[in-house]
């Protein structure tokens, strides 16, 4: 019985691979993110549209993670930051790429903002990033772009993770739970709006929204060019009912010059040829993706597969 089992599986592989059949392995973040159900749903749409290519999603830490693994191979493709790419492409930035610049990243698509929440308990007195000092604080993932970000913001109100009571380093599950217990005092995501995290907060937790605005804010896009202004439309989360300033970067799928440009054509038309469909895979989707921006502002170079797909879809790429 045995034996017979192996044969069908070493079958299935013989004839995968007699058909040029890719496997992409894209990295995601975390489940109550965007990236994870976002990812999940593409690699679905490559799945079902019989194109050659198989995907699978995998939740990881974030973007940094998600861009060192594809330095390494252990992922054919992610969802990442694009600040936290382009820093990964050009070896600056943050610590962790300082000389290390991986010329192989490439740009399938830029999708949708990701907005800086800064999440604090009613009865933690915070008003401002300033307010901050002192408290325990949920800073990201081990991995995260989060933890990039919240770095960032911090420098631009003169304070570092040193001033803070506790600068927690924890998966959006462990952040909910400690928000819920009193264990944290407030909580950095750098996510899709509507992500679950942040709504099982609001729903469970009395929580207000800190601001990021004024000079502060013109002071971190002057530094760090990829923040654009973001406002959190009021009513986004149970209790919000006011629009709050915030700054955002791009969530962008990118993969690596090691994926041939075939299969990267194949992947993009099965899973972004249906705006509808792409579009439907998540709200953060749905209000803000199109082709046009799709291409712009890329932080790595477009794959040529991706290039393929865009052309074919009307759009100037270069
Ligand atoms: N931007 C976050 C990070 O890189 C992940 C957001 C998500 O998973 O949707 O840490």
């Amino acid at each position: 019985m045995k034996t017979v089992t192996t044969a069908l599986l070493l079958g299935t592989a013989a004839v995968a691979l007699a058909q040029g059949t890719t496997f992409l392995t894209i990295g995601s973040g975390a489940t109550t993110g965007v990236y994870f159900p976002v990812a999940t749903g593409m690699a679905k749409l490559i799945n079902d549209s019989g194109s050659g290519v198989r995907a699978n999603a995998r939740s990881t830490g974030g973007s940094v993670f998600n861009v060192n693994a594809l330095g390494t191979g252990e992922l054919d493709a992610a969802i990442a930051q694009n600040d936290i790419v382009y820093y990964a492409y050009r070896g600056t930035g943050i610590q962790a790429f300082q000389g290390k610049a991986n010329n192989k990243l490439r740009t399938m698509a830029v999708l949708y903002p990701e907005v800086l929440h800064v999440i604090a308990r009613r009865d933690a007195g915070i008003n401002s990033i300033a307010d901050l000092r002192g408290k325990r604080v949920v800073i990201g993932d081990l991995g995260s772009g989060t933890e990039q970000t919240a770095r960032q913001v911090l420098e631009a109100y003169g304070l570092s993770f040193d001033d803070l009571g506790q600068a927690l380093r924890v998966s959006p599950a462990q952040g909910i739970t400690l928000m819920q217990d009193k264990r944290a005092d407030a909580l950095f995501y750098t996510v899709g709006v509507g992500a679950s995290a942040i709504s099982q907060i609001a729903q469970t937790v009395d929580v207000k929204v800190v601001p990021v605005g004024g000079n502060q804010a013109s002071a971190l896009i002057k530094k760090y060019p990829f923040y654009v202004r973001y406002n959190i439309p009021a009513r986004s989360y149970k209790g919000v009912g006011a629009t709050v300033p915030s700054v955002a970067v791009q969530a962008t799928l990118v993969t690596t010059t090691g994926v041939s440009e075939d299969a990267v054509y194949r992947a993009m038309k099965a899973a972004f040829d249906n705006e509808a469909e792409l579009k439907g895979l998540h709200p953060s989707l749905a209000t803000n993706f199109s082709y046009d921006k799709a291409v712009k502002g890329l932080p790595a170079p477009l794959h040529p597969g991706a290039a393929k797909f865009f052309r074919e879809k009307g759009v100037s790429v270069r």
